[in-house]
């Protein structure tokens, strides 16, 4: 495991912690969850953060506050209607956690939402990152956050040349975090922390020239700041290929729920073969195929094609019969966007987005 290229000392951790604190005074970044201490509300915060940009998440934010002000008006809630508010965000299984955790807290605490790092990280859903972050600015206690912003922060700094994606540098970094993380102020520093890393030690353009840290930033005395942090070679995209019928009837389509471990589980979709089809497949006249639709996520990568079938008023009701439809109910097509939580690239088509690959 590579060594830091400078030592960390009593000196360097003094020096670190007090540049970052007054950068953060200097450089506000206000937001709406900052300075709340209900540690359900910071709790919901970072649940939407996760692997969100704070411009994305700022809006999903407010509707959740605002619709369930409370762990237990959210556990009362229909996982269908969590499932709607949370539509258009991504990782689904966020909000279904988030659900989960907040009955839990509702049935199983009380109500009462855990005062301890461990207990926050029982929680389903709840990493060390969220837990370290929820117990740091809701209670005050002393647990380093540690997500990508804080990795490239530590790994320039210090010069580490240890590959963040490899098994052991979670527990070297986790280790160095702690180490710098001021106890008089554990929330501040973490907030510190993560805002520098996000708008001014950042991924493309390090802005290196106002850097309080640059005195002793390794990366930067050794012109390494576009190469760290180190990673190994990128993530491998699994293709996926989804043909999604949506059949027209009656002013009415047939849609289902998506079940069992796969991606969007509790979102909706149209009956769907996966893999590749013609329309000459599905055996009916009127047809019509859509352009594909695609849509990236962390590790596959799914193209969609639609197929618009107008079924005759009179058909025989042994057509519905086909496997097809199993598990889906018929909605009239106008009640599609009303109440229905679709993955993404079905709403783009509903509404006739194109996301680009690229
Ligand atoms: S000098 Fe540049 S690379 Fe080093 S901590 Fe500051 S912004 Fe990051």
């Amino acid at each position: 495991m590579p060594e830091p290229t400078s030592p960390i000392n009593d000196r360097l951790i003094a020096f670190f912690r007090k540049n970052l604190l007054d950068w953060s005074v200097q450089n506000p970044r206000p937001m709406p969850w900052k300075g709340e201490r209900d540690p359900y509300k910071i709790w919901l915060s970072e649940i939407i953060l996760q692997q969100t940009r704070v411009e994305q998440g700022l809006p999903y934010y407010q509707k959740f506050a605002a619709k369930y002000p409370s762990v237990r008006q959210l556990a009362d809630a229909q996982e269908d209607d969590v499932m709607k508010l949370w539509e258009g965000l991504g990782y689904y299984s966020r909000a279904r956690n988030l659900h989960a955790a907040a009955k839990h807290i509702a049935n199983e605490l009380n109500g009462v939402f855990p005062t301890t790092y461990e207990g926050i990280r029982a929680l389903k859903g709840v990493g060390p990152y969220t837990a370290s972050a929820v117990a740091s600015f809701a209670f005050g206690l002393p647990h380093a956050v540690l997500d990508g912003n804080v990795y490239r922060v530590l790994a320039r700094f210090f010069g580490i040349e240890t590959l963040t994606d490899s098994p052991s540098a979670q527990k070297q970094f986790t280790a160095l975090a702690q180490k710098l993380l001021d106890p008089g102020c554990p929330a501040a520093h973490n907030q510190a922390i993560m805002d520098f890393g996000a708008t001014c030690c950042t991924a493309q353009q390090a802005r290196c020239t106002v850097c309080p840290l640059q005195s002793e930033c390794q990366a930067f005395l050794m012109d390494k700041v576009a190469e760290l942090p180190l990673k190994s070679k990128g993530l491998v995209k699994k293709k996926r290929l989804f043909h999604y019928l949506i059949i027209n009837h009656q002013g009415h389509v047939f849609v289902r729920k998506r079940t069992g471990k796969d991606i969007w589980r509790g979102l909706w979709e149209f009956p769907q073969v996966e893999g590749p089809v013609q329309a000459s497949d599905f055996g009916v006249e009127t047809i019509r195929e859509s352009a594909p639709f695609k849509q990236l996520l962390t590790h596959q990568a799914v193209t969609a094609v639609f197929f618009e079938i107008d079924l005759a008023d009179d058909v025989p009701a042994v057509v519905f019969q086909n496997p097809l439809f199993e598990g889906c109910k018929r909605i009239d097509r106008k009640e599609l966007k009303k109440n229905i939580a679709f993955p993404r690239v079905i709403d783009c088509y509903l509404q006739n987005i194109v996301l680009t690959l690229n």
